[in-house]
């Protein structure tokens, strides 16, 4: 799951970024100062920075800037008041991935959020080198190959399948997989879940009984394994 550092001084903003953010499920934590910020932000426990330009102890500016000489790389999209284009480029300058100017909707903010992060994610976490086994997922036309031989995977197994890649060693519960894969507002029976995963696991594993790729945790969920 991708984790969020919200640095916001202004608490409705920071409870209306962190509602929003976990309803798409990214897990959040909020911090209001920029010392804080950068000490949590400098953790590596994040994988995006949502971090406001105007705070108390240290602005957002500077954190950006003691973060990346630190050569700490952690995406970050500043959360500006000012639509100054000075401040704009000099926040990108200084090694900001993106910023955003408040007022802004949700869907603008979480649009940004998804492209800063399919641009500094790993290879592997993207479209490409989607390789595992002797099995590689082109995700661009939506096919599997395995062992040179194509593999027809019902659009529900191509989904799954992309998800688990994407999210490659981290543990998916069943209502992440439920999101992820069949999108909010999805009521579904956990069998159904199970069938599908079965389903993916006849395809891509040598043994379904044994599975290599898509294993197990117990009481957790399902984790994927290149
Ligand atoms: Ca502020």
């Amino acid at each position: 799951m991708t984790r969020i550092l919200i640095v916001e001084d202004e608490p409705a903003i920071a409870i209306a970024l962190q509602d929003e953010l976990e309803g798409e499920m990214y897990r959040t934590e909020c911090v209001s100062d920029g010392i804080t910020g950068l000490a949590r932000a400098r953790s590596g426990e994040f994988e995006l920075i949502l971090l406001d330009v105007m705070l108390p102890g240290k602005d957002g500016m500077n954190v950006t800037r003691e973060l990346r000489r630190a050569g700490n790389q952690t995406p970050i999209i500043l959360l500006t008041a000012r639509s100054v284009e000075s401040d704009k480029i000099l926040g990108l300058d200084l090694g900001a991935d993106d910023y955003i100017t408040k007022p802004f909707s949700a869907g603008e903010l979480l649009s940004r959020i998804r492209a800063v992060l399919r641009r500094t994610q790993p290879p592997a976490a993207r479209g490409g080198a989607n390789s595992f086994g002797n099995c590689t997922l082109d995700v661009e036309r939506c096919e599997l190959m395995r062992g040179g031989q194509a593999v027809g995977l019902t659009a529900t197994e191509f989904r799954m399948l992309k998800v688990f890649l994407e999210r490659t060693g981290t543990v998916l519960s069943l209502d992440e997989i439920l999101y992820a894969v069949w999108g909010p507002g999805i009521v579904m029976s956990d069998r159904v879940i199970y069938t599908h995963i079965n389903n993916l696991r006849n395809k891509i594993e040598d043994d379904a009984s044994k599975p290599r790729h898509l294993v197990s945790v117990r009481g957790l969920g399902y984790r994927f394994d290149q």
